[in-house]
């Protein structure tokens, strides 16, 4: 049986990308569970705000249902699909990165989540990369790694990686979005952020993307 690999930690620090190499590289199927709850945000911001253009929550919880989330394979990789329409630019809008924590902290979206999450996980060969799956959605996975680094380059590399999206910002408020989802994420009561007590915490700061995966691959044996 392919292995089920958990990979949590903070805002930039490689999560996604590092986990979608290591499943190309082991020939493991990969899911960003942070683009299904940008997702959801996304969907929120379209369709569920008040009149002074706020997230109403009620509304957003009893649409849930009217919600498919879907990754589909194309061109070698996962595109997130919001009924039919592909969002993979959308969910990273600052406007989603913004809200996406206040909607992380709902459990009815949580437990919404939840079956999908398992469900890709069910027959092994995969890596999930998000905040709470080796302590909520997969305890039982078989290998569990929790990545950190400075706030400073995780700023650094956030920055970067928006402005190649051509995503329009400033270093401050990067840093200011990344070190409040991260509070809000580790303050929350369900599911909070937190490293699993058999998590193996990497510490990239001084790592490159490269020597970070290679630091995890060498963690797996069999
Ligand atoms: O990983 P990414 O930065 O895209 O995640 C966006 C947000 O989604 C996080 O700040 C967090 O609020 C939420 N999230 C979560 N649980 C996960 C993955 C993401 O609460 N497993």
């Amino acid at each position: 049986r392919k292995p089920v690999i958990a990979i949590d930690g903070y805002s930039s620090t490689g999560k996604s990308s590092i986990s979608k190499i290591i499943a190309q590289e082991l020939g493991l199927v990969h899911m960003d569970t942070g683009a299904l709850y940008r997702g959801i945000t996304y969907f929120a911001l379209q369709n569920c705000l008040n009149r002074d253009g706020e997230i109403n929550l009620p509304e957003l919880f009893s649409r849930l249902n009217e919600i498919q989330l879907e990754f589909k394979p194309i061109d070698k990789e996962l595109v997130m699909f919001l009924n039919g329409k592909d969002i993979s630019q959308q969910i990273r809008s600052n406007e989603v990165a913004a809200n996406v924590s206040l909607i992380a902290c709902q459990k009815e979206v949580r437990d919404f989540l939840l079956e999908t999450q398992r469900e890709i996980a069910k027959k092994g060969g995969v890596i999930l990369d998000g905040r709470d799956i080796g302590t909520v959605v997969l305890p039982n996975a078989d290998y569990k790694f929790f990545l950190t680094a400075s706030v400073e380059e995780r700023t650094r590399r956030r920055f970067v990686e928006l402005q190649s999206l051509g995503i329009e910002t400033d270093e401050m408020s990067v840093m200011h979005n990344l070190t409040s989802r991260d509070k809000t994420d580790s303050e929350r009561e369900v599911a909070p952020l937190r490293k699993a007590d058999d998590a193996i915490l990497i510490d990239n700061t001084h790592l490159s993307k490269k020597e970070t995966i290679a630091l995890i691959i060498s963690h797996l044996h069999d």
